[in-house]
C-alpha cells in the first residue's frame, strides 16, 4: 500500500508555494487506496509559532486534503506531533550508538566555527568529521549527538528528478540530536518515515542535497529506502527565485477569504508543474486522484500566476452555477455581499447572483460590482457627460432620450427579461441611436457603476419600479 506524507513545520501560515507539497502526496495515495499522514514537525522551538498548526489544518480541510492519520483524527503511529516523540528517537539514537554509528560531540560551538573559518579562508569545504574527536564522551544530555558518517559514493533514483549520484565528499557527520534534547529534521523524518511505514517521500527539491546523508542513515538503520519525490519549486512572478513569502507569496486562507473556491485553489495548484498529458484544464478533485501520476510531475520549476489562478476561480464559478445550480452557488456566497444587500431577501439576491456570476473572478467582486441592485446610486452627471460614447450628445437630446425610455418602459406590463429585450431593441430603431449610445445611458442612469450584466437583465432584476424612479431622478438633475 502507498503511505504518503505531509510533514509541515508549524511555523506561519502555508503559502501558495508550499501547499503542492500538500496536494501531490493526498493525490497519489488517493489514486491507490493508499493514505496520507500529516505529521506536524515542531522540533525547533526558536521557529515555533502559536497556532501555526490550526491553521494548517484548517488550510487542508479547506481545500479537501483530509489525512487519513495525524493530529484530530489519530492513527497506530500517535503521535504525530514531532515535540511529543522524544523518546522513539532518543531510542532508535542509542540503537546508532551500540552500534558505533553516533557519538556525542563535545567540541564548542565557537571551536566549530573557527574550524569553518579557517576553511573559508583556505578556500576548502567545511566538514565536521574532518574533525571528529579520537575518544569522544559518553552522550548525555546537553551534547549533540552526531552521525559517524563512512564516507562513500551513493547513486539512488528521484522519481522526478531522476537518476543521481554523488561522491563521498558531500557526505558529513550531521547532527541528529541537538544539545536541547530534541532531534534535528535530518534525523526525526528518518525515524518517522521508517515507523510510520511511508513509502513515499515527497518533498521540495532543496532536500534533494541532503539526500546523501539521508540514504546513509536508512543505511545506517538497515533500513529500505522509500520511493524519493522531489518536488521542484514554484517560482516566484519574476526572476529565477522560488516563491516564498518575502515576495508576496500570500497565504491560502487568504485567497480563501477573498473569495477564491478550494476546487479552483486544488486545480490551479495540481496542474502548475504536473499535467496527464491532455489538453484537460478543469479537473474535479475525483479526477484529479484519478489522472495524478508522479512521472508526469516535470522536473523544471513552474511559475506561479494569479491571473491564471483567477481565471480557474472563474471558471469553477461558472461551473458551480451551471452543474449544481443558482443555491449551491449561493451557498458558497455568504460573507461576500456588499452589506446593504442584508436588507434583502434570499430570493431577491439569487436573482442577482444568477445574472453576474460568469462575470466574477473572485466571489469577493460581489462587494463592488452588485451594490446598486441594493441601493439608489449617488447621481454623478459627469459621468454621462464624459463618457465616451455619451459625450457626443447635446443636453437635450439626452433629456429627450430619457424621455422616451420612460415612457416606453412605463407601457410595459409583463415586465421580464424577454419583454425587455424586445422593447430595448424597438427603442434603438425609434431613436436611431447605437446600442452604446442608448443602452449606455440608460444603463449608468440605473446603476452608475462601471459595470453592469446585460442590460435587459439588469432592468428585470431591479423591477419596474426601481427602474423608473431611476431614470426619472436622472432626468429630473439634468
Ligand atoms: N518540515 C519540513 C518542512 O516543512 C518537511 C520536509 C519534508 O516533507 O520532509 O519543510
Amino acid at each position: 500500500m502507498i503511505v504518503t506524507r505531509f510533514a509541515p513545520s508549524p511555523t506561519g501560515y502555508i503559502h501558495i508555494g508550499n501547499v503542492r507539497s500538500a496536494i501531490y502526496p493526498y493525490l497519489l495515495a488517493h489514486g491507490s487506496h493508499g493514505k496520507m499522514i500529516l505529521r506536524i514537525e515542531d522540533t525547533d522551538r526558536a521557529r515555533y509559532v502559536e497556532g501555526a498548526t490550526e491553521l494548517i489544518e484548517d488550510t487542508l480541510k479547506w481545500l479537501g486534503l483530509d489525512w487519513d492519520e495525524g493530529p484530530i483524527v489519530g492513527g497506530p503511529s500517535a503521535p504525530y506531533f514531532q515535540s511529543e516523540r522524544q523518546a522513539i528517537y532518543h531510542e532508535w539514537a542509542r540503537r546508532l550508538i551500540v552500534e558505533g554509528r553516533a557519538y556525542a560531540d563535545p567540541t564548542p560551538p565557537e571551536q566549530i566555527e573557527e574550524y569553518r573559518r579557517q576553511c573559508n579562508e583556505q578556500h576548502i569545504p567545511f566538514r565536521y568529521r574532518d574533525y571528529r574527536p579520537e575518544n569522544p564522551p559518553e552522550w548525555q544530555p546537553g551534547l549533540p549527538l552526531r552521525l559517524l558518517t563512512i564516507p562513500k559514493e551513493y547513486s539512488w533514483h528521484d522519481e522526478v528528478m531522476g537518476d543521481m549520484h554523488t561522491g563521498p565528499e558531500v557526505l558529513d557527520d550531521i547532527i541528529l540530536i541537538k544539545k536541547d534534547g530534541f532531534p534535528t529534521y535530518n534525523f526525526a523524518h528518518i525515524v518517522d518515515d521508517a515507523a510510520m511505514g511511508v513509502t513515499h517521500v515527497m518533498r521540495g527539491v532543496e532536500y534533494l542535497s541532503s539526500t546523501p546523508n539521508y540514504l546513509a542513515l536508512y543505511e545506517a538503520f538497515g533500513l529500505e529506502r522509500p520511493k524519493l519525490i522531489s518536488l521542484p519549486h514554484i517560482l516566484a512572478p519574476q526572476g529565477n527565485k522560488k516563491l516564498g513569502k518575502r515576495d508576496g507569496a500570500k497565504s491560502v486562507t487568504e485567497y480563501r477569504d477573498d473569495g477564491v473556491l478550494p476546487e479552483a485553489m486544488l486545480n490551479y495548484l495540481a496542474c502548475l508543474g504536473w499535467n496527464d498529458g491532455t489538453e484537460q484544464e478543469i479537473y474535479t478533485k475525483d479526477e484529479l486522484i484519478h489522472s495524478f501520476s508522479v512521472d508526469r510531475i516535470q522536473s523544471s520549476g513552474a511559475r506561479y500566476d494569479e491571473t491564471k489562478l483567477y481565471w480557474y476561480n472563474g471558471q469553477w464559478i461558472r461551473r458551480i452555477f451551471t452543474e449544481q445550480g443558482v443555491d449551491a452557488l449561493y451557498e458558497r456566497t455568504t460573507g461576500f455581499w456588499p452589506e446593504v444587500a442584508e436588507n434583502y431577501d434570499e430570493e431577491y439576491r439569487k436573482k442577482v447572483l444568477s445574472i453576474i456570476y460568469d462575470r466574477l473572478k473572485t466571489l469577493s467582486d460581489l462587494r463592488s460590482m452588485t451594490e446598486f441592485f441594493f441601493m439608489d446610486p449617488t447621481i454623478n452627471l459627469d459621468v454621462i457627460v464624459k463618457n465616451k460614447f455619451l459625450k457626443k450628445l447635446s443636453e437635450s437630446e439626452i433629456e429627450n432620450l430619457l424621455k422616451i425610455t420612460i415612457q416606453k418602459l412605463s407601457s410595459i406590463e409583463d415586465w421580464n427579461s424577454t419583454r425587455l429585450q424586445d422593447v430595448l431593441n424597438d427603442l434603438l430603431t425609434e431613436t436611431g441611436k447605437k446600442p452604446a449610445e442608448l443602452f449606455g445611458l440608460i444603463r449608468i442612469s440605473v446603476s452608475f457603476a462601471p459595470f453592469s450584466p446585460a442590460l435587459h437583465l439588469t432592468l428585470d432584476v431591479l423591477g419596474k419600479e426601481r427602474t423608473l424612479a431611476r431614470l426619472n431622478a436622472v432626468a429630473r438633475s439634468i
